[in-house]
């Protein structure tokens, strides 16, 4: 943008919406134009919903989930199989299996996967909070649906190693996962095949 069509305040809005993902510069203008029409009925409730989320959002100290409350909603969700965990790299592929209703599990959120290359090794992940939850009694599968990737499948590898001494059984999703498919991006049938297809390490 060489020359300012709108004034600096707007012009930040459109900045602001441009950093999302997905939006390019000329989608974050459409929404703004659209937020700035909508002013009362979307842009005021708007302002108060993400006010209301950042004061209130916190990371689940269980799972890694983020919620507004700690633990989270699935880790308190009586209704849930207590004997399985989701392992998960992030939040959004947690977010991406519950869309799917793919499973009626608790998950762990790594924070990531291993990573040489980029300098993320095993303390930047959750993996020791993981294999103490693992030696849980009432744990007996923990199910790895991380992505096809290289860095995924290593993690897959570091981790089923680890689980070695505990008593439960390790899976991973079935191959209808494409090589180096991220799970977000997966279709939610997909998804849901992985999971009911998982196969034993
Ligand atoms: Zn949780």
């Amino acid at each position: 943008m060489s020359r300012g069509t709108a004034g600096p305040e707007i012009e930040r809005l459109i900045q602001l919406l441009a950093k999302l993902p997905g939006l390019g510069p000329r989608s974050a203008r459409r929404a703004a134009l659209h937020l700035i029409k909508k002013r009362e009925q979307l842009m005021s409730p708007l302002a108060d919903a993400i006010e209301t989320a950042r004061e209130k959002i916190v990371i689940c100290s269980v799972c890694g989930n983020i919620d507004t409350h700690n633990p989270c909603t699935v880790c308190t969700d009586v209704k849930r199989d207590p004997s399985l965990i989701v392992v998960v790299a992030d939040v959004a592929d947690l977010w991406a299996l519950e869309r799917a209703n793919a499973v009626n599990a608790r998950y762990h959120v790594l924070g990531g996967t291993l990573s040489p290359l980029d300098g993320v090794g095993p303390a930047d992940l959750t993996i020791d909070a993981l294999v103490s939850r693992a030696h849980d009694p009432a744990v007996k599968e923990v199910i790895l649906a991380l992505n096809a990737t290289v860095d995924g499948q290593t993690t897959v590898h570091y981790i089923t190693d680890l689980l070695h001494n505990a008593e439960v059984k390790v899976t991973r999703l079935a191959h209808g996962v494409p090589v180096g498919g991220e799970l977000d991006y997966l279709d939610e049938g997909t998804l849901s095949a992985a999971m009911r297809q998982r196969t034993l390490i």
